[in-house]
């Protein structure tokens, strides 16, 4: 069996600690959650993360080996250190790892930086929600059926002031008649990054069979791919002897 992709779900873990609505739906919050999910998937060896652990859970023997971080965050987006989010968005763009932002991770740190947005959009009260598969050739919406509805989310809708994504897979319609880029796909350097909306803290969005499926074939498709050569954090100069290094190829 080839290798398998590791994965970390990292999660703020704080408001299923505070507020007894979310407690009752994450008891033991929402990364573990999501690693009960993708328990069956063989190909993937996952690790829990939260930002109160050491390190903000991920020290870098840990973020060295990630293959693909998933990032869920609300209430302290500002508490992330700068110095990791760096760490992260560096890690992405040498193609060392892919990143999944989940729900309300559209104003983390590390997504804004990677992705080039100030992660602004409009919100309002739960209401039902469909999600349209946009893309069904896209990996990530393998298995997912032309629609699909969700009883209550979060209502996030359009303007959402991301840049032009490379691949819009999924958009939401919502009851109030508001309409949204519910799962968009952004290549950055050599990494690959997934935003996926549905997923707020007191709504059952991630019980969901279809939202499981897409968040195991986010992770499948943000996994790094083979590169065949070195690539490194900084501009190399072409000189002489790197043409006649190029020669020898
Ligand atoms: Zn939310």
């Amino acid at each position: 069996m080839s290798k398998k992709i590791n994965v970390v779900i990292w999660n703020e873990f704080r408001h299923e600690k505070e507020m007894e609505d979310v407690k009752v739906l994450y008891p033991d919050g929402i990364h573990a959650f999501i690693k009960n999910f993708l328990k069956n998937n063989e190909d993937m060896n996952i690790t829990l993360a939260a930002l109160d652990d050491k390190d903000q859970g991920l020290p870098n023997e840990l973020l060295s080996k990630t293959d693909v971080l998933l990032w869920w965050g609300h209430c302290a987006h500002k508490e992330v250190n700068d110095e990791l989010v760096e760490k992260i968005r560096a890690r992405v763009y040498l193609g060392k790892m892919g990143f999944i932002a989940l729900h309300s991770g559209h104003h983390s740190k590390p997504f804004k930086v990677i992705v080039g947005t100030n992660g602004n959009l409009s919100w309002g009260r739960n209401q039902k929600e469909i999600v349209w598969n946009m893309m069904p050739s896209h990996p990530i919406a393998a298995g997912i059926p032309d629609h699909f509805i969700l009883e209550e989310d979060e209502l996030y809708s359009e303007p959402f002031y991301i840049p032009q994504p490379n691949a819009l897979v999924f958009g939401s319609w919502f009851e109030d008649g508001h309409i949204f880029r519910s799962g968009a796909c952004f290549i950055r350097g050599a990494g690959k990054v997934f935003y996926f909306q549905p997923g707020h803290e007191t709504c059952k969005s991630y019980y969901n069979p279809h939202v499981q499926r897409i968040i195991e074939n986010a992770i499948r498709w943000a996994a790094p791919t083979e590169i065949g050569y070195e690539i490194t954090d900084e501009c190399p100069e072409i000189t002489s002897a790197t043409i006649a290094e190029f020669d020898k190829k």
